[in-house]
């Protein structure tokens, strides 16, 4: 339980539903092994009291808040300032109420995207240098959108976008041209059908991302990838999925011999010790986080 004191500082997340989330559990144990009087608390936010909620980080003085849905892809119109991977994805998980000199708050507001971010920083933190590489991405829901936007902007030289053909599949069109508008990576929008085309683009892969649900409730005994000869053995594998931590995608790949397997975890992790970081100016121990909340 921490100390909290007149000093107490607050960081929001602003989210409907909210309750099952684990957001402060991860927070508070950051803030607290970091030294920090700050605590964050889980408020029921939907789009209509959002503009109220958001203005409330202003009239409180809180450090910010994290933005879940419904909110992610509406709060930038609340906001002073808006990240350039955030505005690209078209989201934003992270308001940071920005600092003067003096380290005070200021009330103006800046949005950013920490998912694309956590993703890649959890690349990194394996020793992979991911520059260069060309990417095979299934999905084009929030996660992928972050993956592939931020990855692009950060060296990712080729990324080959699978999606079935349901509501999201224009959403990919859009994000491969925004892609291809606004950085050095070449994007491609691929039907999830053609498992020709996705099985050619696997073997010429250096890294791929499955970022749709399939692999967890309800879909845990399904994968998109029709059996194991799709992988390279030294194909980098990932899955956005973190419930079950080992999905049958990643179950494929194990069988066909890939050893650099991870699953959503360290995504989920890094997302949040980026946004700590962005509201105390603090890093904090990634080992201790991850023996802490058994990652
Ligand atoms: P979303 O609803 O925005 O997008 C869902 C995506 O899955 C779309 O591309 C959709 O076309 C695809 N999809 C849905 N059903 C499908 C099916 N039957 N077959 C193939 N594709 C299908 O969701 P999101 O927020 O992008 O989340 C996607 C996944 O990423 C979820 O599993 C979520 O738990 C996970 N996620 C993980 C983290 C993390 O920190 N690890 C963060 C965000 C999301």
């Amino acid at each position: 339980m921490p100390n909290i004191t007149g000093h107490t500082e607050l960081v929001g997340l602003m989210a409907y539903p909210i309750r099952h989330t684990q957001s402060p559990t991860t927070h508070n144990l950051a803030y607290d092994k970091n030294g920090d009087d700050v605590i964050q608390l889980a408020f029921e936010v939907d789009n209509d009291s959002l503009e109220a909620a958001v203005n409330s980080i202003r009239a409180l003085k809180m450090l910010g808040s994290n933005i879940s849905m419904p909110n992610k892809t509406v709060v930038h119109k609340y906001l002073e300032e808006v990240d350039e991977a955030a505005r690209l994805c078209g989201a934003i998980n992270t308001v940071v109420n920005t600092r003067d000199e003096n380290g005070q708050v200021t009330g103006k507001l800046k949005g950013y995207n920490t998912d694309g971010m956590g993703y890649w920083q959890g690349i990194t933190e394996e020793g992979i240098d991911f520059k260069g590489m060309k990417m095979v991405l299934i999905g084009t829901g929030g996660a992928a959108t972050a993956i592939a936007v931020r990855g692009a902007l950060d060296g990712i030289a080729e990324l080959q976008i699978f999606n079935i053909r349901d509501k999201f599949y224009a959403r990919g069109e859009e994000i491969v041209e925004t892609i291809n508008n606004n950085t050095e990576c070449k994007a491609t929008m691929n039907d999830l059908a053609d498992l020709d085309l996705l099985k050619e683009k696997m073997q010429e892969a250096d890294i791929f991302c499955d970022a749709t649900g399939v692999g967890m409730h309800p879909l845990e005994d399904i994968s998109n990838i029709p059996d194991p000869s799709f992988f390279r053995p030294d194909l980098i594998v990932t899955d956005t999925v973190y419930a079950p931590r080992e999905t049958v995608m990643m179950k494929q790949a194990k069988e066909a011999g890939c050893t650099k397997i991870y699953n959503g975890m360290s995504m989920m992790l890094f997302q949040a010790l980026i946004a700590i970081e962005l509201y105390t100016g603090k890093s904090t121990d990634v080992e201790y986080m991850k023996e802490k909340l058994g990652i």
